[in-house]
């Protein structure tokens, strides 16, 4: 074919499979696309590589652009890489109650900060408060955006131009440039370390204490562990403590749990009722963590310091919205019926899944693998050890089990290029390579079905 016998914009325009494109995805959308495919083809031309382009081929070409275009890159995916709360595809998934409400939330006019009691104006955070000194026993909660910011709030307003006193063990860095004593200094709070990395004990808190100080801070180490010879002043010795200086004790449990874990075979995390209980004047912990809601920040406590957070200006620029408000009211209350709680909470739904349930799925999906990946690779039951993730219980893993995909002719990239095709379906299938295998821990596929169908669009070049 010729550079000349190309056909133009305005001649593809014309035909119907361009005035499908330009209904579907707009005129302006549609334009640019068959620009860009007979740009394409003129390279190709150019190039000198013998080609001959059709019109429907280039409508067809304009076509595949603009689905691609519209995919969504924050699309659902399949998270089989065995961590359950995976803080990159977005940690807990939301119990059915939570996502109605939030969608009623989205949709309808909400009495956000409205009394309908009074018909005068309410406060956002009554929706979540009463339901959240419920379940912790606090005298008060507020809730601002995640964890993150319940800390930087808090230290901003208790100890902001004073002391905050913490233990060297307990200097933690999370995800996501998320470090302790950064946090501090951006809160305006002077961070006073006190102990060493494996030991810290009651009288270097005792000793740091001064007429300056404006908080204590107890961290729980959330994704480490120190081990060995160690020793740590536990929250409750801590607050007496603090109590006796007249000084407020913080404790960031992150992950926080608001049930007892040991109840669905997992390993034990303290309560955020205990670490109430403890004296704490504060507790913070994350709303999609081990809760299993969206993300937040709650912080529960003594009246007058959840009063003087709620004061701070900061909270203005912290605070959620209607629609996260709703899922969370919605996920709270689930807790009031423990009874049925793993049931209707995915995260714990997840976690407290049964092995052997997980290995039945994982051997009755052999061979519909097996055909996806075939003839370059071979699939294979196999047991595994899923992680809870988001830095809650880092050293515990749960039994489950999964498939192992290997390829047929060692070395090469083959591996890597079956990872990048299962990303690419439409729905991607997130797993994870491991001692030459691509393992896909099935603790996490509820949705069976939906996986075959992502399934059947797989095309893997193997070079
Ligand atoms: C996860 C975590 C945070 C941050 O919580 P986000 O909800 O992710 O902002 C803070 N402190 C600790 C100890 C954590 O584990």
């Amino acid at each position: 074919m010729r550079l000349r016998d190309l056909p133009s914009v305005s001649t593809i325009l014309q035909t119907a499979e361009a005035a499908a494109l330009r209904e579907r995805f707009g005129h302006g959308l549609a334009t640019d696309a068959i620009r860009a495919v007979l740009d394409e083809a003129r390279r190709t031309l150019q190039a000198g590589a013998p080609a001959a382009f059709a019109i429907e081929e280039l409508a067809g070409q304009a076509e595949a652009r603009l689905e691609a275009a519209e995919r969504s890159a924050l699309r659902p995916v399949f998270n089989l890489t065995g961590t359950v709360l995976h803080t990159n595809l977005g940690r807990a998934l939301l119990a059915e109650a939570a996502i109605e409400a939030a969608v009623a939330a989205m949709r309808d006019p909400a009495a956000l900060e409205f009394d309908l009691a009074t018909g005068k104006r309410g406060e956002r955070d009554d929706h979540v408060r009463a339901l959240l000194c419920d379940l912790t026993g606090a005298e008060d909660a507020t809730v601002v955006n995640n964890n993150a910011a319940a800390v930087l709030i808090a230290i901003n307003t208790l100890a902001h131009g004073r002391g905050a006193i913490v233990s060297r063990g307990e200097l933690i860095e999370i995800g996501g440039a998320f470090r302790m004593p950064d946090i501090m200094q951006r809160a305006g709070a002077h961070l006073i370390e006190v102990g060493t990395t494996n030991r810290t004990h009651a009288k270097d808190y005792r000793a740091a204490l001064g007429p300056d100080t404006g908080l204590i801070l107890k961290v729980h180490t959330s994704n480490y562990r120190i081990q060995g010879f160690t020793a740590e002043v536990g929250a409750a010795e801590l607050a007496t403590i603090a109590d006796a200086a007249g000084v407020p004790l913080m404790n960031d449990l992150g992950s926080g749990t608001l049930v007892d874990l040991g109840h669905y075979a997992l390993e034990r995390e303290p309560t955020v009722r205990e670490a109430v209980a403890e004296g704490a004047g504060l507790v913070t912990f994350s709303g999609d963590k081990l809760l299993g809601g969206p993300q937040a920040g709650f912080i529960v406590g003594r009246h007058a310091l959840i009063e003087a957070i709620n004061r701070n200006p900061m909270k203005r620029a912290l605070r959620l919205d209607k629609i996260r408000l709703a899922a969370i009211e919605a996920t709270l209350r689930l807790y009031r019926d423990p009874d049925r709680l793993a049931e209707r909470l995915p995260t714990l739904k997840l976690l407290a899944r049964p092995e052997a349930e997980i290995e039945a799925q994982a051997h009755r999906l052999v061979p519909a693998v097996a055909a996806a990946v075939k003839p370059a690779f071979t699939v294979a039951p196999c047991p595994c050890q899923s992680q809870i993730g988001s830095g809650a219980l880092p050293l515990n893993t749960i039994a489950s089990a999964g498939l192992v995909i290997r390829p047929v002719a060692a070395g090469g990239r083959a591996l890597d290029t079956l990872a990048a095709a299962l990303r690419a379906l439409d729905r991607p299938i997130i797993g994870r390579i491991e001692d030459g295998g691509l393992i896909l821990d099935l603790r996490c596929l509820t949705d069976e079905a939906a996986f075959l169908t992502a399934l059947a669009g797989l095309r893997v070049m193997v070079p």
